[in-house]
């Protein structure tokens, strides 16, 4: 029982174990992934991404000849990025990735890769 006390009062003492989302938002480690983006100016039309992603969200566009992808079937696995052979598919380190439409998550993230490996 004193030990309980104890043990009590020096958790009173210390800081919250828990970091006050959304106010302070968590750091994410190098690896982590978050949005996918595709810079689809540079995409060759190749089809590796589509053949090897496990769900069938990213396919190559027949009309556009690049690849789009559909976040909401995405369970960002990174398989599509490994295969790519001239790395145009990234993730950035956003986490809150929520839509309020579903429609919303075919909408397309291109972009170059600001810190491109
Ligand atoms: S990250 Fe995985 S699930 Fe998402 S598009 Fe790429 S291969 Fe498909
Ligand atoms: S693997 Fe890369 S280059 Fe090939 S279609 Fe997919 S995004 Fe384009």
């Amino acid at each position: 029982m004193v030990s309980m006390v104890l043990k009590v009062l020096k958790n009173l003492l210390k800081r919250p174990f828990t970091s006050e989302y959304p106010k302070k938002k968590s750091k994410v480690s190098i690896n982590f992934r978050g949005v996918i983006h595709i810079d689809q100016k540079k995409c060759i039309s190749c089809k590796l991404c589509e053949v090897n992603c496990p769900t069938g969200a990213i396919i190559v566009d027949p009309k556009k000849k690049y690849a789009v992808v559909d976040r909401s079937l995405c369970i960002l696995c990174g398989l599509c990025a490994e295969v790519c052979p001239v790395k145009v598919i990234w993730f950035s380190n956003d986490y809150e990735i929520a839509e309020k439409k579903k429609k919303h998550y075919k909408k397309q993230l291109p972009g170059a890769n600001p810190v491109k490996k």
